[in-house]
């Protein structure tokens, strides 16, 4: 999204536009393949604004939820991690390195056919999978060099 559009879209809000706050979204947008968490974005603004408070980012980050211009994609270790694409997909979270990849997986079933266990529950909007395990980066550093002799 163009900066431009963002700054009209906090303006309807009655949000002000802060430097800081857009190079906290500019920042969630960078890191948007690793699905950030607050403390990465952290660390990644304050390059820029040394100033910046982690509470800040939480707060800035919490209100670009609340707008529709960010999700949280999972949480995890208590570690919520954002997510800029809105759209419907669903996530792989490798234990070993935290990594979140996206996952693209149709699950019209869950628009058609409401698992049991939650009929009389409310109405449901979206059915999301988190799909844990390892990433092929991770296996790969953990298998053994393939031309190590076996002892
Ligand atoms: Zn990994
Ligand atoms: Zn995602």
């Amino acid at each position: 999204m163009k900066m431009s559009v963002l700054e009209e879209k906090l303006r309807q809000k009655n949000l002000k536009i802060t430097p800081q706050r857009l190079e906290i979204l500019r920042a969630v947008q960078n890191h948007q393949c690793d699905h950030p968490s607050a403390e990465l974005i952290y660390q990644a603004v304050k390059k820029r604004y040394p100033a910046v408070s982690l509470a800040t980012v939480y707060k800035t980050l919490e209100t670009l939820v609340q707008i529709g211009e960010i999700r949280v994609a999972i949480v995890s270790d208590g570690k919520t991690r954002y997510d800029t694409r809105m759209d419907r997909h669903h996530h792989f979270l490798c234990s070993a390195c935290g990594g979140v990849q996206d996952v693209e997986m149709r699950m019209d079933c869950l628009e058609t056919c409401t698992p049991e266990s939650l009929i009389g529950k409310g109405t449901i909007h979206r059915g999301e999978v988190i799909f844990h395990g390892i990433c092929s980066g991770c296996e790969a550093k953990q298998a053994p060099a393939p031309n190590t002799p076996l002892l």
